[in-house]
Formats: structure tokens, sequence, C-alpha cells
């Protein structure tokens, strides 16, 4: 660990020094693939709603270790959440869109096989999707039901030893682009996980268009009509809604840190803009109330990467608790949209242009805001635990 005596813009409370070297090298190789692969072209494929070569970057990112990254083996990492985490955010500082491929690749869809799975699922799953030449997504939403999974309409019933699964979801990342689908359904014992091969027939997955947020990722609606799949198909370990919402608090994780990573894009971006932007003969970050609300971003971004820090060492001590990621998700997300429409205020009209990232991240965010929880439900979730009365229903 270095000692840090200089004050650095970019690290005002020196949590670098929290980081090992391997942590460092883990965010520079993310940082520098994002910055060769994403950056550039973000903008245009945002503009155009789209991600062109998803498949493609899949494979870069698997290449780097970045899908299960925090998964043991099959092909995975093996990274610490840590480390997962600095790579959520040093990818969402590029696009929410990207970071989302990755968490619902690995912290969703391999998390569900690795966790759920049987031995020979996650032999036949895991290092084809580890290395990203299978693209997975979950399938938990749907058009009636989103907060409240537990009324979900999606089936499976028995058919001799087959299962039989009909239903609709909603609002899928990766729904399009993927080789399996990882989809919850109700059963006769309650809800379980089924492992899809997206070329089975009876299922499509049309993709979602008009969305105004999250225009650089792919989401769909999928369609299960009479999908016959082998009773093998089903995860063996996961029964009721504890399976997927287990899932659900690993991909959290990731957000605390990627939503970090978007404020990160902003606060940076309007940081420089205010040095170098000038009104009334002066730069306006010489202006007090530029500075007030470039202190005020500062501190809620930094301390927003401290939460998601401290949380990431719970995690890899084995001691996180479900309402811990709740705690982070409701802070950072709300603090992270925050100092992205904060920075839209500093750029001026600018701030509205894609020439700059802030009205992309902001956008972004909305749906960042709203999937793996709404606040709503995070707020839901804290007051159960902090009351003991569970307002819910
Ligand atoms: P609703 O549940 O209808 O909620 C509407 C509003 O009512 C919200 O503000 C909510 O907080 C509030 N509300 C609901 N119940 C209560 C209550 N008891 N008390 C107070 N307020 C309440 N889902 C997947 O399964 N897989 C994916 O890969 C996925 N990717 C997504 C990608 C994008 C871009 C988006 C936008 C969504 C994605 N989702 C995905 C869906 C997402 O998880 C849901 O949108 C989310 O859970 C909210 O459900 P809903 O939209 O149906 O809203």
């Amino acid at each position: 660990m270095t000692e840090r005596t200089v004050f650095d813009p970019a690290d005002p409370l020196g949590l670098d020094d929290l980081l090992t070297d391997d942590d460092r090298a883990i965010r520079a190789t993310v940082r520098e693939w994002a910055a060769d692969r994403v950056l550039p072209h973000v903008a245009g494929w945002y503009e155009r709603g789209e991600l062109p070569g998803a498949r493609e970057l899949a494979r870069e990112l698997g290449a780097l270790g970045a899908l299960g990254m925090s998964l043991t083996g099959y092909g995975c990492a093996g990274a610490s959440a840590v480390q997962y985490g600095l790579a959520c955010l040093e990818l969402e500082a590029a696009d929410s869109g990207i970071r989302s491929l990755v968490s619902v690749q690995g912290s969703l869809a391999m998390y569900a096989i690795h966790r759920f799975g049987s031995e020979e699922q996650k032999r036949r799953w895991l290092p084809p999707m580890a290395a990203g030449e299978t693209i997975g997504c979950f399938g938990l939403t749907e058009p009636d039901h989103g907060s409240d999974p537990a009324n979900m309409r999606t089936a499976a019933r028995r058919d001799g030893t087959d299962w039989v699964l009909d239903g609709r979801k909603m609002w899928i990342t990766n729904g399009s682009i993927a080789g399996v689908a990882v989809v919850w359904a109700g059963t006769e014992d309650g809800i379980r996980g089924f492992l899809v091969p997206t070329d089975t027939p009876g299922f499509s997955a049309p993709e979602i268009h008009h969305k105004l947020s999250l225009r650089a990722s792919v989401t769909s609606e999928l369609v299960l009509d009479g999908v016959r799949l082998p009773a093998d198909a089903a995860l063996p370990e996961a029964r009721g809604l504890r399976g997927p919402l287990s899932c659900l608090s690993h991909a959290r994780y990731g957000i605390v840190w990627g939503a970090m990573g978007a404020a990160r894009a902003c606060f940076e971006t309007a940081l420089d803009y205010a040095r170098t932007r000038e009104q009334f003969g002066r730069p306006i970050g010489g202006f007090q109330l530029t500075q007030a609300k470039l202190a005020d971003m500062a501190l809620e971004l930094h301390k927003g990467i401290l939460l998601a820090h401290h949380l990431g060492r719970r995690m890899d001590a084995g001691r996180i608790r479900p309402e811990q990621i709740s705690f982070g998700k409701l802070n950072n997300v709300r603090e992270a949209i925050d100092i992205c429409r904060t920075a839209r205020t500093v750029l001026g009209a600018n701030g509205i242009s894609l020439e700059y990232p802030v009205m992309r991240h902001a956008t972004n965010l909305e749906s960042v805001l709203t999937y793996e929880g709404t606040v709503e439900m995070h707020q839901l979730v804290l007051g159960k635990a902090l009351t003991g009365i569970d307002a819910f229903r």
C-alpha cells in the first residue's frame, strides 16, 4: 500500500489505498478495454438505439475474465467481490448498458446455474458463458408482475418426464442475443428455474424498441408457447422465490459499484468543463455556486465508492446480508442519478448533447433506479429490517 500525502481530486479520500496491486491491475485492464472498445462508439450506439457486435464484445469480455468474474471453477476467473465491483464500476463509467450485459451474464444467468444447477448443467453451460461464447439472460419480470414476482403467470407443467412452459417475460436484458435463458416459472411445487436453450421450439425473444434509457443494451420480451424441455432442464437446487432473489442480490451488489462509475464519468466531465468554460470573464468553476455543486458531487461519489468497498469486503468475508445490499443499491443509484443531473446543469445546454456523456448516463440510470428492485422496494426492505414490520402488502 502507498501512503498518500497529496490531495488528489480524482481520489480525495485516498480510497485507492484500500486496494491491492491485483485490484488495481484488474481495474486498469477493464478501464483500458472500455476506453478502447466502448467509449469511442457508445454515443453513436446510444443514438441509434443498438448494441452492434454484442457477441464479439461478450467474447472480449470473456477473454478479460469479466464474465462470472467472482465465480469459481468452470472457466470462471474466481476474482474477489471487490475486484468484480471495480470491473462493474469501470464498465458503467463507459455505459450502464455494457455493465448490464456483464451483470446479467455473470450475476444473474451464470450465478443461477453455479448456485442452483446440477454438475452436468454447470459443465454444459458455464465454460462457454465464461468465455462469452454463449450469452445468457434471466427472465423473472412479466408484463403484469414486476416488483411482485411471487404472483407470476408463467407456468411449467409436467408432461411425462418433460416440462412444458407457457408464459411471457418482459424487459429481459440480453434476451434476443441469448443462447440460454434462465426462466422462472410457477410449478406445483412453487417457483422453479429452467434452463431454456433459445433455439427450443416455442421460444422467441422479440427485441423491445423505443426505449429512452439503456439504449445501447438489448432488452427483450420472452415468449414461451408450449416450450417442451427435458426433465434435466430444471435447476435442481432452486425452490421458491429464494432462488431468483439470491441471484438478484448478487447482481445488485455489482450495481452498487457500477452506479458510481456512471457518477464518476459525469463528475469528471463537469469538473473539466467547470475549469475551462468561461462566463462573465472567468471559468464557471470559479463561482461559488458551481464549487458547491462540485463539492457535493464529490462527497456523494466518494462516500458511495467507500460504501461499495465496505460491502465488497463483507461479501468477500461471507458476511453480507441482503438488507445491506439494498442499503447500497438504494443509496448509490439514487446519489449517482443526482450527481449526473447536477453535472448536466454544470454543462448548461451542452449537458443535453450526446457529445458529452452526462445526459446518456442520467437517462441510463433511470432504468438502473427501477431494475433489480425499485427505490421503493429497497426502502421497504430496509423499513422492514428497521421496524420488524412488513409493509409490502
Ligand atoms: P411495478 O412493479 O409495476 O412498479 C411500478 C411502481 O410501483 C414502482 O415505482 C414501484 O416501486 C411501485 N410499487 C410497486 N409495489 C409497491 C409497494 N408495495 N409499495 C410501494 N410502491 C410500490 N427484469 C428481469 O427479470 N430480467 C432482466 O434482465 C431485466 N432487465 C431490465 C432492463 C431494463 C432496461 C428495465 C427497465 C427493466 C428490466 N427488468 C428486468 C425489469 C425490472 O426488474 C422491473 O421493471 C422492476 O422490477 C419493476 O417492475 P415493474 O416495471 O413491473 O414496475
